[in-house]
């Protein structure tokens, strides 16, 4: 259904980087240089989507995401040399902000948090119908927008449901 959008490997990926670079064993190769867990890969056309510095700085080779919420690094490459904070990326990323009310969540159809938290549960639904109905519309551009390189709706779920639980019970 959503694999379209939703699978890393796009079909488009003409405008990536070889990947004949590396291939070495992934030790601790992979985990976050600042807060040491390890990042998800991202494709190369993400992080050059998402830079609000100049390309020139990207390197050949592979960059991962790193979701950890207090750790600045949003990409970093494969062996850990290069990093990419927050402030090198153009958007707000949900991953590092996610109480943030203007903090995007669906950043193809340009839902926010806030408007997510203020919503009644039926305009819940709607948000994920609409957000459903953009990926079989083949309209969404994960890759191109969302910081982590992939579809939104697993955080979008995973914020509804935090939602539908009692204050009490989020703390912690
Ligand atoms: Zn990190």
């Amino acid at each position: 259904m959503s694999e379209s959008c939703c699978s890393a490997e796009a079909e488009n990926a003409s405008c990536e980087l070889p990947s004949g670079t590396a291939n070495r064993p992934a030790q601790s190769e992979g985990k976050c240089p600042e807060c040491g867990q390890t990042g998800k890969p991202v494709q190369g056309q993400t992080v050059k989507a998402l830079l609000s510095v100049s390309l020139r700085q990207v390197s050949e080779g592979r960059y991962r995401f790193c979701r950890t919420q207090n750790c600045p690094v949003v990409y970093f490459s494969a062996d850990g040399g290069q990093i990419f904070t927050v402030e090198h990326v153009r958007e707000v990323v949900y991953q590092k902000q996610p109480d943030g009310a203007d903090t995007p969540i669906c950043y193809c159809f340009q839902h926010k948090v806030g408007d997510l938290r203020a919503l009644s549960l039926e305009g819940q639904r709607e948000v994920v119908a609409d957000i459903n109905a953009g990926i079989q519309a083949d309209q969404c551009a994960c890759d191109l927008r969302n910081p982590q390189g992939a579809c939104c709706l697993g955080n979008v779920r995973a914020l509804l449901k935090e939602l539908e639980r009692p204050a009490s019970a989020r703390m912690g």
